[in-house]
C-alpha cells in the first residue's frame, strides 16, 4: 500500500516525506494506522552511528500508537480495528526472552537499530529501491507502519494516543528505571541528571512511588519548572549551582538512587558521587568511553539502561493507569507536530526547547 514516510537518506540530511509503497503484513505481523509517535534522541542514532550511512535510507520512529488496518494471516491476538502502543521488538526465542526479559534479548540490536527484520522487509520508493522500515520493529515516522505482535500492546479505544504514544520508550525507560531497577519505596531519595522525556518521567514515577527527596538537574531553568510540576523537592541550575552541596544538604550520607539522562562522562562521574554506599547509579544515552576510577564505585552499583527493564505488555498497563490517576501528567511536556514538520521536531527535541515532540501524520 502506499504511505508518506519521513526517511532519513544521509547522516546530515534533513528528513524527507516521501511517496513509498510499503508491503502487506506478513508473519507475527500487523498493518497500522499511525495516530501519533513521539521523538526520542535515539531516532537520531543513525545520524551519529559510526556504521549510520550503512543504515540509510530508513524511515525512524519508534514511540509509535495508532489503530491495527490489517493482520497477517498467523496473527489472532490483535484484530483490525484495536488500538496499540508500539514498543521495542525483541525475538521471543533467546534465553532472555524466554524468561521474560525480552529488554536484554540477544537480538535487541539486529531488531532495533539495524531497521531490517529477518525477512529484510523494507518499503520501496518511486525509483524502486528499499526503504528501511523495521526501526525498532516500527518506523512510525509515517501515516502506516508494519509492526509485530510482540512489540504492540492493546490500549482500550477511548485513550488518546497522542498523549500516550511516548509510553512505548522515553517514558517508559524513565519510570521504568526507577520502578524496575531502582526498586524505589516510600521515603527514599532520587538524583535526576537531565529532564528531557526520560527524567521526567523518573521523576514523575519516584513522586508516584513515594519518594521523599527528588532532585532535578539541568541546564534550562524553563525545564526545571516544569520539573517541579512534575514532582521535584529540589531543583539545581547547573553551571550556577553547585550540584554536590545541595545533594549533601538534601541527603547528608548521599542519594539511594542518580540517574544520568545526559550521557556526559562528568556528569556520570558526579551522579556516582552522590549516592550513598549501596546505592544504585543508572546511565542513560551517550556513547562516549571512559574510565571510571575504581574508588568512584565503592560500594556502588552502575547500571546502564535498556528500556527500564520493562516488559511493554506488562509496563505500558501500569503507566496509562498512573496517568489515569494524574501522576503520569504527560500533557505538560508534550507538544505535537505535523509529520511535515518532523525536521522543526528534531531540532526541538535536539535543543530541548520542547521536552516529547510528538508527530501526528494526520494533523495539517
Ligand atoms: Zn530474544
Ligand atoms: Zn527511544
Amino acid at each position: 500500500m502506499k504511505i508518506s514516510a519521513a526517511v532519513l537518506r544521509g547522516p546530515d540530511d534533513l528528513y524527507n516525506i516521501e511517496q513509498l509503497e510499503l508491503p502487506e503484513p506478513g508473519a507475527g505481523q500487523i498493518l497500522v494506522r499511525i495516530v501519533a509517535s513521539g521523538f526520542c534522541h535515539t531516532d537520531s542514532v543513525p545520524r551519529n552511528a559510526p556504521a549510520g550511512a550503512g543504515f540509510m535510507p530508513m524511515i525512524t520512529g519508534h514511540e509509535g500508537a495508532g489503530v491495527v488496518e490489517r493482520v497477517g494471516a498467523d496473527v489472532s491476538s490483535i484484530g483490525a480495528g484495536d488500538h496499540v502502543i508500539l514498543s521495542y521488538d525483541s525475538c521471543g526465542e533467546c534465553p532472555r526472552c524466554r524468561d521474560d526479559q525480552p529488554f536484554f534479548c540477544d537480538q535487541f540490536m539486529a531488531l532495533n537499530i539495524v531497521g531490517l527484520d529477518q525477512h529484510n522487509c523494507s518499503a520501496t520508493d518511486d525509483a524502486g529501491d528499499s526503504v528501511r522500515t523495521r526501526w525498532f520493529g516500527q518506523s512510525s515516522f509515517a501515516t502506516y507502519a508494519l509492526a509485530n505482535v510482540r512489540n504492540a500492546t492493546v490500549v482500550d479505544k477511548d485513550l488518546p494516543l497522542e498523549t500516550l504514544c511516548p509510553l512505548g520508550c522515553g517514558i517508559q525507560t524513565g519510570a521504568g528505571t526507577v520502578a524496575n531497577i531502582f526498586g524505589l519505596v516510600p521515603g527514599q531519595s532520587l538524583l535526576v541528571f537531565g529532564t528531557g522525556g526520560v527524567g521526567m518521567a523518573a521523576i514523575m514515577m519516584a513522586r508516584a512511588l513515594g519518594a521523599e527527596t527528588i532532585i532535578a538537574v539541568d541546564i534550562k531553568q524553563g525545564r526545571l519548572d516544569t520539573a517541579r510540576e512534575c514532582g521535584a523537592t529540589h531543583t539545581v541550575l547547573a553551571g550556577t549551582e553547585d550540584v554536590e552541596a545541595i545533594v549533601a544538604a538534601a541527603a547528608p550520607s548521599g542519594v539511594d538512587f542518580s540517574f544520568d539522562t545526559t550521557g556526559r562522562p562528568a556528569i556520570l562521574l558526579q551522579a556516582l558521587n552522590c549516592i550513598r554506599q549501596g546505592g544504585i547509579c543508572a546511565q542513560v544515552g551517550g556513547a562516549e568511553d571512559f574510565v571510571i576510577p575504581t574508588a568512584a564505585l565503592n560500594g556502588k552499583m552502575l547500571t546502564r539502561v535498556i528500556e527500564g527493564n520493562a516488559v511493554p505488555q506488562k509496563f505500558i498497563p501500569q503507566l496509562i493507569g498512573l496517568w489515569k490517576d494524574g501522576l503520569l501528567p504527560l500533557e505538560r511536556i508534550i507538544k505535537t507536530f505535523p509529520l511535515a514538520d518532523i525536521n522543526a521536531a528534531e531540532q526541538a527535541s535536539a535543543d530541548g526547547s520542547v521536552i516529547k515532540p510528538v508527530i501526528v501524520p494526520t494533523q495539517a
